[in-house]
């Protein structure tokens, strides 16, 4: 499909209000349920929900070396590969617009959005998470080690990154559980297990990955194998991360939970909005340059809202910001001939701006706990106790939106010891 050039306009009309997060250029990939019913993989269009399990079962939609979407997962039609994806996109697309001859037979399998539980779209394999925002990395390395030491000297030469754990992925609306975990004690005492007090959020992008590959690949395959991205929030323990991170970095810090947006937005719906990286402060070698933009244009904010408050937006930055796109980090992620698998899940790093009120991450936007920041009538450095934390991602198109469904996390109070014996 080529750039779509305005809002393709639905018989499903609330997919046609503006500003509107799902419109028929948007359908972007759920997996939901009603009731007792099984989870099934559907696509959101305005205020509904569709069943592609049913249309696939019924025939109403016809793709090779299907089915794929009678399960809860969208893992087997990303395996399928882009043509599939491309047909996938092309008969709904006809199946819903405006006009369609087709709407008695689909209108039925609808659910209103507002009725369905949505489950993790698809089944993690692995998750890997990156450090490739600048901004980011820049104030955090200040932070940690001085600003003459703020980037480490590989930063501008590949996008660092670590091996998390895909067990620890949940889906928008799970609540996150304030951890445990040993921190550096006060001066040459020994360190203290308690509760984490700067526990954080860290505001990502995932990058999903579609098809696998085995053996380097190239950073144009690694943009091909991408089936599409979802928001992601990479909860972090600052205490626990300062005490562990060296010399292997993060490790318990990032092992509570990520959060990641119940839809995944397709790469075809993105096609309007992509743009370059930003320009290179030291050339990189060959392999990691991109032969064309592969970054989008993604405009994000965390909204705080304490138990029983109301939101405040605490940052406002875009996907733009970033030193390297997922293509890139993809890329480089198979250098080694590690390979990569369907289902794979890759963190950008941190998505901060230029101005303080960009910045991702509450470490930054407090300036490690120093800079208290306004929040309804209060203030915060960490998050406390029942705060629940907003993620939210939109394209704006001409006369469309493309947005990400909310990814939202509520902080729940830590267990009682977890050691303690009576
Ligand atoms: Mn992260």
């Amino acid at each position: 499909m080529g750039q779509a050039l305005g809002l393709l306009k639905s018989w499903v009309t609330s997919a046609n209000a503006p500003g509107h997060p799902f419109p028929l250029n948007n359908l972007p990939c759920g997996v939901f349920s009603t009731g007792e019913e099984e989870p099934r993989c559907g696509v959101a269009i305005g205020d509904f929900v569709l069943d592609v399990a049913a249309l696939e079962e019924e025939g109403l939609l016809s793709l090779a070396g299907g089915p794929f979407l009678d399960v809860p997962f969208w893992n087997d039609l990303m395996e399928a590969g882009a043509e599939v994806w491309a047909v996938l996109r092309a008969q709904l697309t006809v199946l819903l617009a405006e006009g369609s001859n087709d709407q008695a037979a689909v209108e039925p399998h609808l659910a209103p959005l507002a009725k369905v539980d949505l489950h993790l779209p698809f089944l993690v394999s692995e998750y890997t998470d990156f450090y490739a925002g600048r901004h980011h990395a820049t104030n955090v390395g200040t932070m940690f080690r001085g600003a003459e030491n703020a980037l480490p000297p590989n930063w501008l030469h590949i996008p660092i990154g670590y091996n998390g754990r895909a067990s620890s992925v949940v889906v928008s609306g799970t609540p996150v559980r304030r951890p445990w975990g040993q921190v550096k004690g006060p001066d040459h005492a020994v360190p203290a297990f308690q509760r984490s007090r700067r526990f954080d959020i860290e505001l990502e992008m995932g990058a999903v990955v579609g098809t696998p590959s085995d053996g380097p690949v190239t950073v144009a395959e690694a943009d091909a194998m991408i089936f599409g991205y979802v928001l992601l929030n990479d909860w972090s323990a600052r205490d626990i991360q300062a005490w562990e991170y060296q010399p292997l970095g993060p490790f318990q810090a990032k092992a509570t939970a990520t959060t990641i947006s119940p839809w995944i937005v397709m790469k075809a719906a993105l096609e309007p909005f992509r743009t370059s990286t930003p320009a290179r402060a030291i050339d990189l070698l060959p392999h990691l340059q991109e032969p064309g933009p592969m970054l989008y244009d993604i405009a994000l904010e965390v909204g705080l809202t304490p138990e029983g408050g109301v939101e405040t937006v605490i940052s406002r930055t875009n996907y733009a910001e970033m030193y390297y796109s997922a293509a890139q980090q993809l890329a480089h992620h198979t250098t080694s001939g590690c390979p990569m698998n369907t289902g794979d899940l890759l963190g950008s790093g941190t998505i901060s701006g230029p101005t303080k009120d960009s910045r991702g991450s509450l470490l930054e936007l407090s300036w490690g706990g120093k800079e208290p920041i306004a929040v309804g009538n209060g203030t915060r450095t960490f998050i406390e106790d029942n705060d629940t934390l907003t993620l939210r991602g939109q394209c704006k198109g001409d006369g469309y939106t493309i947005g990400f469904g909310d990814c939202v996390g509520q902080v729940i109070p830590a267990l009682p010891d977890p050691y303690a014996r009576s």
